[in-house]
This record gives C-alpha cells, structure tokens and sequence, in this order.
C-alpha cells in the first residue's frame, strides 16, 4: 500500500528502530513507547484491521505471535509482557496497518484504559 505508514516503514521509506525482520514479519521499537520495553511486531502483507484477517492469515498472525515471544524474552521480558491490538478507532487504533504491541519491563496494570 503506497499511502500506509507501516508499509513505507517495511520499504524503509520511513526510518525505524528494526529489531528483527524475516520474508513474513517486521519488528520495531514504537517511536513513543508506554513502557521501558515497547516493540511493535507487524506483517508485511498489509492488513488494515483485524477484522480484515482471513482464515489464510491464520498461520502469519500465529508467526506474529511466536516473534513478539522470542523478542520479548530476548529483550529481558522473560517475567512477563504485555501484547496489545487495537482494532479500529472504538479500539484506540490510529495506524491501519495490524500491528502487536508488545510492552514489558515494568508492572503493568489491568484494565488498560
Ligand atoms: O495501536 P495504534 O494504532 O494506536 O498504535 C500505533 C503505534 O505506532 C503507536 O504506538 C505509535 O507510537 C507507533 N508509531 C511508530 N512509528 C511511527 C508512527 C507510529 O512506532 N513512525
């Protein structure tokens, strides 16, 4: 998509703290972080909203999932995180690129707000 933030940020259009990146996957540290560890872990296939996931992106958002865990535990999260997305505006999302926040290294309280 030539107008989406998280795809320009794929390109490297955008710059962006890369963490890790494979054929399927893109993980960034968030530019304004909520907690001392805040990465987001995105597809490259761009999806607007997860209600636009199809039965075929069952095994992508699996791999999303299996990223956010190795890296949060490589960045020293191991005793525990949080992993976040926000579908649509009623969500508190603002980029429609899915994406899974990952945040760790401090308590975290519940319910979000
Ligand atoms: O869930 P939501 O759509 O609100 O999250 C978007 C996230 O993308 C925000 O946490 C924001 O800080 C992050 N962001 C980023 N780099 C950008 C633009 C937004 O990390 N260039």
């Amino acid at each position: 998509m030539d107008d989406c933030l998280f795809c320009k940020i794929i390109r490297g259009d955008i710059p962006s703290k890369r963490i890790y990146e494979d054929d399927r996957v893109y993980a960034f540290y968030d530019i304004d972080p909520k907690a001392p560890v805040h990465f987001l872990v995105i597809p490259k296939k761009h999806i607007a909203t997860l209600n636009d996931l199809a039965e075929s992106d069952e095994a992508l958002t699996g791999h999303m999932l299996f990223t956010a865990q190795r890296i949060a535990n490589s960045l020293g999260c191991e005793q525990g995180f949080r992993v976040v997305m926000n579908c649509n505006d009623m969500g508190g999302q603002t980029v429609y690129h899915i994406h899974m926040h990952v945040l760790g290294q401090r308590q975290l309280d519940w319910p979000p707000g």
